[in-house]
């Protein structure tokens, strides 16, 4: 059997600040070494902005809690550095299969397309993600972070009524209590992105709304580390289909979804392999279960044996049970204060829409930050955070809210609705987008923001892409050299052409911008970036530093894209412009 995971502890120091009892300022502070505030202190180092992050605990997160980690997510973390040793050690899949009693019901493959560097969906315990991102974190000398430093209080001036850090050109800093094992200090800073989860403190000190629905269900975690060789074994004797199935799981691993299977009968079981050999199971149990009789292991393991079947070798790495909530912060930005992740945001884990979208704000606010501490763009930009990621977080809650209401239905009537779909949904193709065992996380494209610049009235575009889009990865050569196209994007806006554009130096403000000409600069080897793009010789794409569209034309014109930069900056609005 594999040892279970050895959590590592991180030292708490004493800073300097609070040993000379000096207050310091400082122009970022992270709060929370999550998957979110490590990420964001990753982005914004990598912009080159320093930050503090404070968080009150030292390890990583303890126990089963995110395992998926989405394409997009991927290509963020790349874009940081640290994809390529995650994909490494995580699980890669694509296929799910949905099953209803003992028969498949559904199939679907999360990434039926070819040539994108990032996989469709990674496996990995957070515990193994948070490690790779402390020690990025640890390597990156803009990123200071402080072990067993809880933020106790936070204030921010008020002015009639309206928070004074909100008013452009207010230099008054936000002011924060942080409590370590030598006691409290005081410290100040230009901004705070509160990355501190979803019983969010810094959301309490500023008494922000935060409201949603909570589900009354709950669901047992068991991660179970089998014994080498019985990975291809087990469960067969349960339910004929499955046992083809649990072979080949061993070695391509997919994503099994139960409706009433006969091993665990009128409820749900989610079945993923993670890393080290470690499964983990999630077993529906309804809401009257009691979740402390229901931990104990003369409880848990014959649930897994009856999945597994009786000759299964597995011990026990984590057992924990779990009911959700989809809820959101009413607004992402209070003055001088920006909410990211769970603290902002907290759905279902049936879709891995949590850990993945906190990492998609974070990849949001990270480039709006820099940009507004260089003062090349006025704080109003940061209210397009709250008006991109408010609007993702809606998808992303309505997206949950779905999906629990197919696991869970809440009436008989409902139930034998949700129970004819799955019985359709084996022979008709037609019942099986109705199947809903948690639709897994994908970017939601920022359509209605105020950052967009329409295209042109005549401009026609056959590629899916539009502003407000995350860019399409493509394979590309440079230099002779096979590469991808987001790993030519870097961290900056970027003027995208199918053909050579003038030189840019003639017009100063796009200076900003990175010329990336397809033909001069990286070559079309697949013909995928013209597919994808739907580049003819002359289109233009503006795009932003976390690799979205802003805008796009089929012929360079200086003045309009100097107008969609300022834009994207909030230097200048749009006439037809939404938030
Ligand atoms: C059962 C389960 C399964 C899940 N599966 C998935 C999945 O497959 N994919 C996915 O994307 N997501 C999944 N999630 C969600 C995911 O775990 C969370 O969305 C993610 O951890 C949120 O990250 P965060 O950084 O916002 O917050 P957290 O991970 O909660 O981190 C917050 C940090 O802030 C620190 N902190 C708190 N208060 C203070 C304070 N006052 N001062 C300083 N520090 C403080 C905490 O110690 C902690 O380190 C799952 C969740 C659960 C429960």
């Amino acid at each position: 059997m594999q040892k279970t995971y050895a959590y590592a502890e991180f030292p708490y120091v004493q800073s300097a600040a609070q040993r000379s009892g000096v207050v310091q300022r400082h122009p970022l502070v992270i709060i929370g070494a999550g998957p979110v505030g490590l990420s964001l202190a990753l982005d914004c180092a990598a912009r080159g902005l320093a930050c503090v992050v404070l968080d009150d605990n030292n390890s990583v997160s303890i126990g089963s809690r995110a395992v998926c980690y989405a394409k997009r997510t991927l290509e963020v973390w790349d874009r940081l550095g640290v994809a390529a040793p995650l994909v490494e050690q995580g699980v890669n899949w694509q296929v799910g299969k949905v099953f209803f009693r003992d028969e498949l019901a559904y199939q679907f493959d999360l990434l039926p397309q070819p040539a994108h560097h990032m996989p469709a969906m990674i496996n990995l315990q957070q515990y193994y993600l948070e490690a790779a991102l402390v020690a990025a974190c640890q390597r990156q000398p803009l990123v200071d972070l402080r072990w067993k430093h809880k933020l106790s209080a936070l204030t921010q001036a008020e002015v009639d009524g309206e928070t004074e850090g909100e008013a452009e050109g207010d230099d008054s800093p936000a002011r924060l209590t942080i409590t370590t094992p030598d006691g409290s200090f005081q410290a100040e800073a230009d901004w705070v992105v509160a990355c501190d989860g979803a019983n969010s403190d810094t959301r309490q000190m500023l008494g922000a709304d935060f409201a949603g629905k909570f589900f009354q269900d709950r669901f047992l975690i068991a991660d179970v580390v089998l014994a080498e060789g019985d990975a291809a074994l087990p469960a067969a004797q349960q339910a004929s289909t499955t046992a083809a199935g649990w072979q080949q799981l061993g070695s391509a691993p997919e994503r099994w979804f139960w409706f009433d299977p006969p091993f665990h009968p009128g409820q749900s079981v989610l079945l993923h392999k993670q890393c080290d050999n470690v499964w983990r199971i999630d077993f529906q149990l309804g809401w009257d279960a009691d979740p402390v009789q229901e931990k104990r292991p003369e409880n848990v393991i014959p649930r897994i044996q009856a999945m597994l079947g009786p000759h299964t070798r597995f011990e026990l790495e984590w057992v924990s049970v779990y009911q959700f909530a989809c809820r959101r912060i009413k607004q992402f930005r209070h003055g001088r204060v920006l909410f990211a992740g769970d603290a902002a945001h907290q759905v279902s884990p049936f879709g891995a829409r949590g850990a993945n979208s906190g990492v998609q704000d974070a990849d949001n606010l990270a480039w709006k930050l820099a940009a507004v501490l260089a003062r090349r763009a006025p704080a109003a930009l940061l209210d397009s955070y709250h008006a991109e990621r408010s609007f993702a977080a809606d998808d992303n809650l309505r997206q949950s809210t779905r999906s629990t209401d197919f696991i869970s239905p809440k009436s008989r009537a409902s139930l034998r609705l949700r129970n004819a779909v799955l019985e359709l949904a084996k022979t008709e193709a037609f019942a099986r987008p109705l199947v809903n065992s948690g639709r897994l996380s994908t970017p939601t494209p920022y359509l209605t923001s105020a950052l967009n610049t329409p295209d042109e009235a005549g401009d026609e575009f056959a590629a899916a892409l539009q502003p407000g889009s995350p860019c399409a990865d493509a394979t590309l050569l440079k230099a002779g050299q096979a590469g991808w196209l987001l790993q030519q994007l870097g961290q900056g806006f970027v003027l995208l052409s199918f053909g050579t554009l003038p030189d840019l130096a003639d017009w100063p403000e796009l200076s900003a911008c990175q010329p990336l000409a397809v033909g001069r600069d990286i070559e079309d080897s697949a013909g995928l970036i013209a597919q994808r793009y739907d580049g003819r010789p002359g289109t233009v794409y503006l795009i932003r530093p976390d690799q979205y569209v802003a805008a796009r034309w089929r012929q360079f014109d200086a003045a309009k894209i100097t107008a969609s930069l300022r834009r994207c900056l909030a230097l200048e609005t749009h006439p037809g412009g939404q938030t």
